[in-house]
């Protein structure tokens, strides 16, 4: 999806596109592209937020906050390119939430290649830990979860909220509500719903350290690795997930839709199709995609 505003900033029979992939569910859309040391970025056009930058669609500079989970190269490298493109269409600095470790780092980076392009990369950096929430609108909140991965990393959860009236209050008018409310009695409490959830890289720990993940609509999860006879402790220590984690949490996942990612780059398309059919034929209920 192009935006007008968008569409000033580039012609597309000039730009040649990382590509990614586009997936509708319900009122929102998941977006982007995931594979282990290649790149990882994903944009929810809906949400107006995207999670980690490995590489930087034109149109993706439209989207006005970001939220990294880590700052390994693959998923980080396009945050220049992304600060330079917003200053050129004069869009209004953005909001770049990551872990806070690596906060100072960040602004350093910015720095760096300000003073290289002799100009500015305003930019809103945001430290987050685990736990955090962030207020985006009246409708949507942002949370943080620790996830376990060799270098300071986060996994996010986007929760829709909205405001019901206490049940105590149903039966009275709208006028006595009103009345309620203007002298200053809570009336209504909020009901969250975890939407979409983002673990980023990390061992299956973080996914079971933050029950939420699995009971968010959509769940976008890492597999990096699929193949029979891999070595568990080696996963652990660099902080990715198996196939075989998964299949030993199959009946913990509530999600209506799981986002299988990042696979590791030693293994083809048909290869990860296979291993993954081999143990979970029925693919979750039909629920599970592979994102390629
Ligand atoms: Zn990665
Ligand atoms: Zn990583």
């Amino acid at each position: 999806m192009v935006n007008s505003q968008d569409e000033s900033l580039y012609n597309e029979d000039y730009i040649e596109q990382p590509g990614y992939r586009t997936v509708p569910y319900e009122h929102i859309t998941i977006e982007g592209h995931s594979r282990a040391a290649i790149q990882t970025f994903w944009r929810i056009p809906e949400y107006k937020l995207g999670f980690d930058m490995g590489a930087m669609p034109w149109e993706y500079a439209g989207v006005p906050r970001w939220f990294f989970s880590h700052m390994h190269m693959d998923h980080c490298l396009a945050l220049p390119a992304y600060l330079a493109r917003r200053r050129m269409a004069k869009m209004p600095p953005p909001d770049v939430y990551l872990p806070e470790e690596k906060v100072s780092e960040a602004r350093q980076l910015a720095g760096v290649f300000a003073r290289l392009d002799q100009g500015k990369l305003p930019c809103n950096f945001i430290g987050l830990r685990d736990g955090d929430t962030v207020e985006l609108s009246r409708e949507l909140v942002v949370t943080a979860s620790k996830t376990m991965h060799p270098v300071p990393s986060l996994g996010y959860i986007v929760w829709e909220r909205k405001k019901k009236l206490k049940p105590e209050y149903a039966s009275l008018s709208n006028d006595a509500i009103r009345n309620l409310s203007l002298s200053g009695t809570e009336v209504s409490r909020e009901l969250r719903h975890p939407k979409v959830a983002y673990l980023g890289d990390s061992s299956v720990e973080g996914l079971d350290y933050n029950p939420d993940f699995y009971r968010a609509d959509v769940l976008i999860v890492e597999m990096t690795f699929a193949s029979p006879g891999h070595r568990r402790d080696s996963l652990r220590r660099h902080g990715h997930i198996h196939l075989d984690d998964i299949v030993a949490r199959r009946d913990k996942f509530e999600n209506k839709l799981i986002i299988a990612s990042h696979f590791s780059v030693r293994y083809s398309d048909y290869q990860i199709e296979r291993f993954v059919r081999r143990q979970i034929p029925d693919m979750l209920d039909g629920r599970l995609i592979l994102w390629f």
